[in-house]
């Protein structure tokens, strides 16, 4: 068996028996699959092995790599989990299905008017800098209810999640909490949460997806 494939297929049960453990119902997660850095030749089988939804963080990058397997399985749900910079907006609602990474009003502007031009609208997670890091994108947790209340009111934008990266060290389940409390204040169902290293965790915390890449498709 193709060892992506293997792995895949292991990260689904983990997250089939993470599931139960939290008393969630089967299948309520969504895995999004992270195919950063590896090639549509290294993404295919997994495709075959019936994985449909992914998550690039490059437009640029995704846009080498996905509308060909788009066309070919139209099924396929990509998503943006990078930072998008405004002037990649209209790549982006081109070929995105889901966008996680709004956190500014000149990204939720740009983003109301394209999909205006274009007729159509990926669904929207707000990104949450939980931990206040300055490397990392995402708006503060104390402005992010503030800021999705913008996003609907201002921008017309409908906001389906939130979504969060913990710091790279340290217990990342204090996150998870904070992200669903915002959640719940905000009005928004959706988390996207948990990683190769902390998903099984996520998922007790309410995950709604994870966004695993290494754990399926190795180092990068
Ligand atoms: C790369 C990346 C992931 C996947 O990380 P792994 O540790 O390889 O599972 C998840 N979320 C975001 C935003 C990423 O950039």
């Amino acid at each position: 068996m193709d060892p992506i494939v293997a792995r895949l297929a292991e990260v689904k049960s983990r997250i089939a028996a993470a599931e139960r453990e939290a008393e969630r119902a089967a299948g309520d997660v969504t895995l999004v699959a992270v195919s950063k850095t590896f090639s549509a030749d290294e993404v295919r089988p997994a495709v075959q092995a019936g994985q449909r939804v992914f998550g690039e963080n490059r437009v640029q990058e995704a846009q080498g790599k996905w509308p060909a397997l788009k066309a070919e399985f139209p099924d396929i749900e990509l998503r943006l989990i990078g930072p998008l910079q405004s002037n990649k907006t209209r790549e982006a609602v081109a070929l995105f299905d889901v966008i996680e990474t709004v956190d500014r009003d000149k990204l939720a502007a740009e983003l109301s008017r394209e999909t205006a031009r274009q007729g159509h609208s990926p669904r929207l997670y707000v990104q949450v800098n939980t931990g206040l890091e300055p490397q990392k994108a995402g708006i503060a947790p104390r402005e992010a209810a503030a800021f999705v209340a913008r996003c609907r009111a201002v921008h017309g934008l409908s906001i389906e999640g939130l979504m969060c990266i913990p710091p790279a060290e340290g217990n990342p389940g204090p996150h998870f909490a904070l992200l669903a409390g915002i959640a719940r204040e905000a009005g928004v169902e959706r988390l996207s949460m948990g990683m190769s290293g902390d998903y099984e965790l996520a998922i007790a915390f309410g995950a709604s997806s994870v966004r695993v890449g290494s754990a399926i498709f190795g180092h990068r």
